[in-house]
Formats: C-alpha cells, structure tokens, sequence
C-alpha cells in the first residue's frame, strides 16, 4: 500500500535539528566530547518536595482513573492565587484558569477553536516554531511579525498592513522570549492590547520564561495591563520554573470564552493531566520557592561566563534579562547554518541556527545554557580557539 500523507505533513519545514543530530551523530561516534547548548531543556532537577508530593499523590486510587477535563479544581485554585500573589491578576479559577498537558499542547490545540481555513494569524519570527505550525494544521496562514535588534526583538504592530490586521484572527507573542531573549515592557503590552481591541484578534502570550530572570529583573503578565483579560490569554507552564518539562504541566489564564473554546477542544481530544501530577504542580506553586531563585542563580551564572567568554572570542552578544538563552550574532561571513556547523565540527559545540526559527533570525545562533558551568567554560575555551575571526585569533 502506497502510505499517503495528508497536506499538513507535507507542507512541514524540515526538521530543525535534522542535519545538526546527524553532524552530532557523527562526532559523538567519532569519540568527540560534545557540549550540547542546543535544547531549551533544564539539565536541574525537578525540586524533592515536588517529587515527594507526586510519590504519595500516585499511591492513591482516588487519582488513577480519568481526571477532569478543565483541569483538577484545588490545581486551578493554586493557580489563580499564585497569579494574583505574583502579578496581582486577578483570576476566577472555573472560567478564566485550564489546566494544559505542558503549554505546548494548549499551543498547539488552540488553533483549532479560533481559526477557520483561510484564516490569518499574526506569528513572530524568529520563534517557538509551534505558533506557525499549529495555526497551519488548523488551515490557516501566519503572517509573520519580524523580531529584529533595530526594535528589540519586537513585533512592530505599526509594520502590519491594515488589511493583514483585519482578516487576522490570533495573534501569538511570547515574552521574555524564545529564541531572542528579549523582554517585553508595559508600554509594548498596552500597545498588543489596543491593536487587539481595535481589530478584533485574539491575543496568545506565551509567558513560559517569566519566572526565569536575573539580576532582580521580573518579568510582568501581559494580563496586568488593564484590557487585557478582554482580548487574551496567557499561557504559562511549570516547565521551565520548577525544572518540570518531563512531566507534562502547563495551564492557560485570560479571556473565559477564549479558554473555554480551548477548553471545548481538548474535551474532545485529551482527557486531562494526571492528578497526582497535578498534586505535584499545586506543591510546586504553593511550596518552597528558594529552588526557583536558586534556579536563576544558576543561570545567571552560566549567563555571565558564556557572555564574558563570547566577548573575548570577539562575538558581540548581549547579555540577556531573562531566559536561559543566549541569541548570539554570527561572525562576519557567516550564515547561521555555517556557523553553527563550524562551532560543531571544529569545536564540538551544538548551537541552533537563528534561520531556523524563521528568517529574520539569520545571522545569530541561539546558545542555551543547560550545562554546567565548567562546560560552559570549556566551550568558550575552544570558542576562542577558533579562527572565524583572524583580527582576534592572531592577536
Ligand atoms: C519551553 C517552552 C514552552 C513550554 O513548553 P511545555 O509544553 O510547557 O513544556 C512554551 N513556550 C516556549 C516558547 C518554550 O520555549
């Protein structure tokens, strides 16, 4: 039987680390000790208390049969507190919180509540590639919302045609964000919210990284501006605060029927998370949060030896506020792709080519700083040793 598969599948980019795993493949049989600064995944351990709390949650029969759908309500409780607590939102845990299989899934089911065949969504790029690829497996186009250093790695709204922003029906932004590290301040917010007003979009903030900032930098909700309930939803995860992104937690806050149309589709797609791990995920955002500082600490310092390292090896990057990403500009005479195989084959360093999260993001790497530091620091030591750039090599 000759296996036909459907438009969507075909119409995929490829694979993103498709020719980076092969190269990688290669060296590691080679004997090459790699460092691998290619996924966005904590190499940290899930928090003991929280581990604790899954192990006696998972002992009680009570949570294996099927949980609720919209999410266990004590963990939609726990949520809307720790909004209010940490942004001052205020949430009504039944209507405005769903509890999502990590945010990924809420991502990428939320397309198919919102968008018709035909359909426009306004998608950054470069970005987390599933806001494309979602909205295209609904039958709608993406517009894409160039994010470039002459603007911060903002969208620049006044940049979208008004016949674009009329047809568009979702609109995607993801701050502190994937893959640039740039922050969003309240003034862009307020922007997002009255061009969303205006044209009628609704606004998708994938706010994943806002608990993961350094130097006493916090990241605020893009619900704290005021309006903002009324266009859009947040979506948030444990993923990446509490070291979580195996076990499959995430929740979107905002807009009752937004949520809810999300909420209608998974009823018909998944049947909830796990409730012992959502036992775990009311632990993680009522218990200790030291961990989550601790987290930062760490980050930050791998953040300033990657930086510190990159500066003298004659690479321009900035140091980012938040996130555990650093966006690096390639060399003179490099495309990202070239850049990041040099760093592979010559240095024995995975990166992940700008160009590969959408076009405008040619000309960096993305660099991320899930190792240890003493890795960190033996990647910039052969960083260094490289000879892209022959005035600093031969100084
Ligand atoms: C890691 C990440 C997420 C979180 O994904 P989960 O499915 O919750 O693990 C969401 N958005 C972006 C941009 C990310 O980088």
């Amino acid at each position: 039987m000759a296996v036909m598969k459907a438009d969507r599948l075909r119409q995929l980019p490829p694979y993103l680390f498709a020719e980076i795993d092969r190269l990688k493949a290669e060296l590691v049989a080679k004997g090459v000790d790699v460092i691998n600064l290619g996924v966005g995944d904590p190499d940290l351990p899930t928090p003991d208390h929280i581990i604790g709390e899954l192990a006696v949650a998972a002992k009680d029969p009570a949570n294996h049969q099927y949980p609720s759908y919209s999410g266990m309500n004590n963990f939609r409780v726990s949520v809307a507190e720790w909004y209010g607590k940490r942004f001052g939102v205020q949430l009504d845990p039944v209507s405005e919180v769903l509890t999502l299989i990590g945010s990924k899934e809420g991502i990428a089911h939320l397309p198919l509540a919102f968008i018709n065949p035909g359909d426009l969504a306004l998608v950054p790029s470069p970005a987390y590639p599933v806001y494309h690829i979602a909205t295209m497996f609904a039958g709608g186009e993406s517009w894409f919302m160039p994010l470039v250093k002459e603007n911060r790695f903002l969208p620049d709204l006044d940049d979208i045609p008004t016949e674009v922003a009329r047809r568009a029906k979702l609109m995607f932004i993801n701050y502190p964000n994937n893959p640039t590290g740039a922050v969003a301040e309240r003034g862009f917010f307020e922007q997002v919210v009255e061009f969303a007003k205006k044209y009628e979009i609704i606004v998708c903030h994938d706010a994943a990284y806002t608990e993961m900032a350094f130097d006493g930098y916090r990241p605020m909700s893009f619900l704290e501006v005021p309006g903002a309930k009324e266009v859009g939803i947040e979506f948030h995860s444990l993923s990446k605060t509490y070291n979580m992104t195996g076990w499959r937690l995430g929740f979107v806050v905002g807009n009752a029927e937004v949520v809810g149309g999300l909420g209608q589709i998974k009823s018909n797609i998944d049947s909830g998370a796990f409730n012992a791990v959502q036992f775990a995920g009311i632990k993680a955002l009522e218990g200790d949060q030291s961990p989550v500082a601790e987290n930062c600490r760490i980050y930050g310092e791998r953040r300033d030896i990657l930086i510190e390292g990159l500066k003298a090896a004659g690479l321009d990057a900035e140091a980012p506020k938040a996130t555990f990403y650093v966006w690096c500009p390639t060399p003179a005479g490099f495309t990202s792709k070239e850049f990041t195989a040099l760093l592979l084959t010559e240095a024995g360093i995975v990166t992940t080519p700008g160009s590969g999260f959408g076009e405008p993001g040619e000309g960096y790497v993305r660099m991320a700083l899930t190792v240890p530091k003493e890795r960190i620091r033996e990647a910039v030591e052969r960083i260094r040793k490289l000879s892209f750039n022959t005035t600093k090599a031969s100084a």
